[in-house]
């Protein structure tokens, strides 16, 4: 009965920002246990390749290009989506950047807007089409990928536009839960720590950077993107149907201290 509930066979599964990082190792868990994965990513040749590294493994998926920050594009993804396969079980809302590194009052409009338009109104406009799918057929799971930066605000490196963006995610990721709660949609989002992906690679050029995080770490690691993976893996399943409005933090122990 218990790993029954953590099947996905049939599902239909979209991941923003799936080509890669977190969001393809995402992609993978959810296809090993039976989804559907659509990875939808803003680089045609990122998603290729995501798609190909899934494939080799034996995980069919498909690509669709797809740039969070257009509500119409959103708006016309899911719509095809649920025109092709007849359903949208599952969405993982993980396309995110980061850009970090700026001061407060060096940040520039273009800069801060660049940050909240894919990390908060993309997360907003993958919420809003997809669920439309999802409330009207009464079920359906979304997991929006915050951040412990919603949470805490990291040092040494500024980053506040970031830390205001996630933050948000988390509020929204509420909201959203309460208003479709009763109606078959949960909505709950993760908060990792920093993760070895592509989008905090900036790190490893600053010296002593990585080794003050670990610091700040009790366990004293990174994390890898299957670690992420597998928390929204469970979120996504029938194993969590109480959960909704959670922020799961992922995070090695460091919002402990
Ligand atoms: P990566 O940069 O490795 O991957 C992000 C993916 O999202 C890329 O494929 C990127 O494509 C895509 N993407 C970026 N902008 C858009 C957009 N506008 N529309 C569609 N896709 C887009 O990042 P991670 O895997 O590390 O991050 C995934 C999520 O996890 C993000 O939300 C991030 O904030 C969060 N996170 C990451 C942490 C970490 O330490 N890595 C820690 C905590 C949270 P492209 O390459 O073309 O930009």
């Amino acid at each position: 009965m218990y790993l029954e509930k953590l099947r996905l066979d049939g599902r239909v599964a979209v991941v923003t920002g799936g080509g890669r990082g977190i969001g393809l190792a995402i992609s993978e868990a959810l296809a090993e246990a039976g989804a559907h994965v659509i990875i939808a990513d803003m680089d045609a040749e990122i998603a290729a390749a995501g798609q190909a590294s899934l494939a080799e493994k034996g995980f069919p998926a498909d690509v669709v290009e797809l740039d969070v920050t257009k509500p119409a594009d959103v708006t016309a993804a899911a719509d095809a989506i649920f025109a092709r396969h007849g359903r949208i079980d599952i969405l993982v809302a993980n396309a995110g950047i980061a850009r970090s590194g700026v001061a407060a009052e060096d940040t520039t409009d273009e800069h801060w807007l660049s940050v909240i338009d894919v990390n908060l109104n993309g997360v907003f406009w993958c919420n809003r089409a997809f669920s439309r799918h999802m409330l009207a057929a009464g079920r359906g799971a979304i997991v929006n990928i915050g951040s412990m930066s919603g949470f805490i605000v990291n040092r040494p490196q500024n980053q506040s536009y970031y830390n205001a963006s996630k933050a948000a995610v988390h509020h929204l990721t509420k909201s959203l839960a309460t208003e479709w709660a009763a109606r078959g949609v949960r909505v709950n989002a993760v908060a990792p720590t920093y993760i070895e992906t592509p989008l905090m690679k900036f790190a490893w050029d600053v010296p002593g950077m990585v080794e003050g995080w670990l610091e700040d770490t009790p366990m004293g690691r990174l994390g890898q993107p299957h670690e992420i993976a597998s928390v929204v893996h469970f979120l996504a399943s029938d194993a969590a149907s109480l959960m909704t409005g959670s922020i799961v933090q992922a995070d090695a122990g460091f919002t402990c201290w």
